[in-house]
């Protein structure tokens, strides 16, 4: 067997040959290092973990056709690769890469809004800020992240997307033209099948939307659990609103910060009435655009430059299991908080999405079809300063996962779903899909990439096969 050293050897070896082929193509659209723009590229990562990577290069593609060309000589070198888009992936590795030959998608950054409005392409170096600025400015809308920080192709998969396959093809993907691989590519992962350099999202007519951020004191989180339930059965009756609750330690303090985001520029919507009932640390709650929303939580929830590490489960919605959890996570977290910044966050998956894409024909591999009931969707994160307190937070952060995972367990409320987006590289995202569909996406990389490109070169993200990704 190979050794260490001589891996990474032959990684850097064939990473050359990728890297010289590329830049004879396209000279001055590859970054070699030492160099300012090197540098600057590597600390464009939002994850410490993930810019500490330093890749043979960073090639930058101005167009579909370039990614095409380089495609084919990176394969041909056999050289390992990343795809960057937006580089807000949480996990080491999860789009950045040590010695091999790295995409940066950041200058495919067109926005073409249709002419009948009812459609956008969107280039995958594009992050959702500055989408929603364009779009806002249009009177139009797509659902996408709510950090105006975050890139578009890592987040989501709209009507229809180019995508460059491992044999060098650029193609079109939609439900008429490829349906197996366009159901794969809805939560199976892009990364497990190609490059998208473009995708197209519904638009949606737009008027403004209401929403902030309300900060509430942990003296009040019995009121704020209430409030949630109530909120939760109202959700049912209004697909416009939307929250995240994300509880947080600070200086030996809790609090859980309600991130609010209402489609409609309407104050104080009654579904959310008993939730404003209770007092507040701030609150900012107002009229605005979704860029300022988004612009706020990138702000509020900045972690960029240091360590950080994503954990997810799900889990049926129950209010006294929800509560359960949250008060498990500050008990386990409380005798590290002067070390780590700890945060557990609340969505819902709710009844219309998890039956939307069987309701509307649009297949997806989530394996969430099921009652009209909401999921909770849990995320765990951790941020730290010290290199030498990356075993320890992972270690925090599993045995979380776990202990919560058994709470719902002892209910009959375990879900195997694990969102991608969520997740840590340890955990198993396409088991979680279930076995029919995990089946189903070895069948499809099977028929577009018969030789395993995007499983065996293609390192990052969470692969079809699961492997850990932390050394
Ligand atoms: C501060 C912060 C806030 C977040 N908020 C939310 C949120 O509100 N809701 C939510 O759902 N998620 C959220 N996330 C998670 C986020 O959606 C994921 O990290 C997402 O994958 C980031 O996309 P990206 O393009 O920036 O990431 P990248 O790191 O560039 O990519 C992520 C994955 O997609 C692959 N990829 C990227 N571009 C392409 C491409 N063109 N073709 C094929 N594969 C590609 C990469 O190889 C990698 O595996 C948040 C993350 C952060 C850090």
């Amino acid at each position: 067997m190979a050794s260490i050293d001589q891996k990474s050897t032959t990684v850097t070896s064939r990473a050359t040959v990728a890297q010289n082929a590329v830049a004879a193509l396209y000279p001055t659209q590859v970054i070699d290092h030492p160099s300012t723009l090197f540098s600057e590229t590597k600390n464009s990562f939002w994850n410490t973990l993930q810019g500490e990577k330093v890749p043979a290069c960073f090639f930058q593609p101005t167009a579909a056709e370039q990614v095409k060309n380089a495609l084919v000589e990176v394969v041909r070198a056999k050289s390992p690769f990343a795809i960057k888009g937006g580089g807000h992936s949480s996990n080491l590795k999860g789009s950045s890469i040590q010695d091999g030959f790295q995409f940066d998608l950041v200058n495919l950054n067109h926005i073409e809004i249709a002419d009948d409005k009812r459609s956008v392409k969107l280039g995958p170096g594009l992050r959702w800020g500055t989408v929603f600025k364009e779009l806002e400015r249009n009177r139009v809308i797509t659902p996408g992240g709510r950090d105006a920080s975050v890139g578009v192709p890592g987040f989501i998969f709209g009507v229809s997307a180019d995508i460059v396959l491992a044999n060098g093809e650029l193609v079109t993907v939609d439900n008429d033209t490829h349906p197996k691989l366009n159901k794969a590519l809805h939560g199976g992962g892009a990364h497990n099948f190609g490059i998208v350099t473009s995708l197209t999202l519904k638009l949606y007519p737009y008027d403004g939307m209401w929403g902030g951020m309300n900060l509430v004191a942990e003296e009040y989180f019995d009121d704020v659990f209430a409030a949630y339930d109530i909120y939760t059965q109202k959700l049912l009756d209004d697909k416009k609103a939307h929250m995240i609750m994300d509880f947080v330690r600070r200086d030996g303090e809790m609090f859980v910060a309600q991130f609010i985001g209402y489609t409609e520029p309407r104050k104080d919507p009654p579904t959310y009435d008993a939730i404003l009932r209770i007092p507040t640390v701030a609150n900012t709650l107002r009229l605005a655009d979704y860029s300022a929303l988004a612009e706020e939580m990138t702000e509020v929830t900045d972690s960029r430059g240091k360590r950080n590490a994503y954990w997810t489960l799900a889990m049926e919605y129950d209010i006294n299991l929800l509560k359960s959890a949250c008060a498990l996570w500050a008990k386990m977290t409380e005798p590290h908080a002067n070390h780590f910044r700890f945060a557990f966050d609340v969505n819902h998956i709710t009844a219309t999405m998890r039956n939307k894409a069987a309701r509307e024909g649009v297949g997806n591999i989530y394996g969430l079809e099921g009652p009209d009931k909401p999921l909770t969707n849990i995320l765990l994160t951790a941020v730290w300063e010290d290199g030498s307190d990356d075993e320890t937070a992972m270690a925090i952060l599993r045995s979380l996962g776990t202990a919560i995972e058994a709470l719902a367990q002892q209910d009959g409320k375990e879900c195997l779903f694990k969102y991608m987006n969520y997740a840590h590289q340890d955990q198993d995202v396409v088991a979680g899909f279930g076995e029919k569909n995990k089946a189903f996406l070895l069948d499809v990389a099977a028929k577009y990439d018969p030789e395993g490109i995007f499983q065996n070169l293609q390192l990052g993200g969470f692969k079809l096969e699961q492997r850990s990704l932390r050394k």
